[in-house]
């Protein structure tokens, strides 16, 4: 899995109508807006500290990022930018989108500054292991195809996103900040094979043409608010994706944009439909807060 995704992400814009998948901040530009509102008033609660940086890991075509930070630099916040981005490919689409950021590897290379963080969809792209009855499930050569060699309950665990969880939460422990992490998945640990391929927009084979398809599982939010703290930092509760947008004003924004542009009210009510409706992205996913002790809890968790 880990590398599939890497040749997959290495080798392609993923993203939009013309590739795999469609993301939030692609939905609409509300989304990265209210991301960057609930980021600069956090802030503003922290006492509007001058060193911290916003940060992104995974930021795809740098959308949410120019849509959150066009929100954080009208409340007066000047930090630098760093994005931690393996693909080059999406790198360079970065680039002109948000123009002076910094580019990393890993979490590990970010400044030891408080963070204003952002992970959307992030977090279901990192590896994944399966175990049936307490054996590693792996895939074998049969017949000069790829197939699973055991059956059975599944439960999978995540090393990559608990070290993923754990060096954020480190971080915020150590220099301050707050990280909003937002990904489909599940609230409690629970048994369940949540490993899955899209292509074009639709579920695909698993086994088939490896790092040419989307691979990713469900995240374990219980997991994640273990590593989180346990790794010393603050945890908010759970909450829907939908029901964070609509507590961050998405509707009060929705009005706004459309009283400056009338002939797309349509757009922007169907756009928070797809973002918040339960049958589309506002149940499946979740969004939970992580933050330094002497942060405050960022809006819409309560
Ligand atoms: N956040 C964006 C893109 C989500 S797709 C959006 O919401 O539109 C996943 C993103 O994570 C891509 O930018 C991909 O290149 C990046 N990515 C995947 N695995 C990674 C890894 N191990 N380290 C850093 N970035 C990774």
């Amino acid at each position: 899995m880990e590398a599939c995704n890497a040749y997959y992400y290495a080798t392609r814009d993923p993203l939009g109508a013309a590739g795999d998948f469609v993301t939030a901040p692609e939905v609409s530009q509300m989304f990265g807006e209210l991301v960057g509102a609930a980021l600069a008033d956090c802030w503003k609660r922290a006492g509007a500290p001058a060193d911290p940086i916003y940060a992104e890991l995974g930021p795809g075509r740098g959308t949410l990022a120019a849509d959150a930070l066009r929100v954080l630099r009208s409340s007066g916040f000047a930090g630098e930018v760093h994005f931690v981005e393996t693909s080059p490919v999406l790198r360079e689409a970065q680039k002109p989108v948000v123009p002076n950021a910094h580019w990393h590897d890993s979490i590990a290379e970010l400044p030891e500054r408080p963070l204003l963080l952002v992970a959307n969809e992030f977090l279901d792209a990192l590896p994944i292991r399966q175990f049936v009855a307490g054996i590693e499930r792996r895939v074998t050569v049969v017949g000069g195809g790829l197939a699973f060699d055991r059956d059975g309950e599944i439960v999978e665990l995540s090393p990559a996103r608990d070290d993923a969880v754990t060096a954020i939460a480190a971080h915020l422990a150590k220099n301050g900040g707050v990280a909003l992490l937002i990904d489909y998945g599940h609230e409690r640990t629970a048994p369940g094979d949540t490993l899955q391929a899209v292509s074009r927009h639709r579920f695909a084979s698993i086994l088939e043409a490896p790092g040419e398809r989307d691979l990713t599982s469900h995240v374990d939010f219980e997991a994640v608010a273990a590593s989180a703290s346990k790794a010393g930092a603050k945890v908010s509760p759970l909450v829907t994706q939908g029901d964070w947008l609509q507590r961050l004003g998405i509707d009060a924004r929705a009005q706004a944009l459309s009283r400056a542009n009338p002939d797309r009210l349509e757009e922007f009510n169907a756009a928070i439909q797809r973002l918040c409706g339960a049958k589309e992205m506002g149940a499946l996913f979740k969004v939970i807060a992580l933050h330094a002790a002497d942060w405050p809890q960022p809006a819409g968790f309560a």
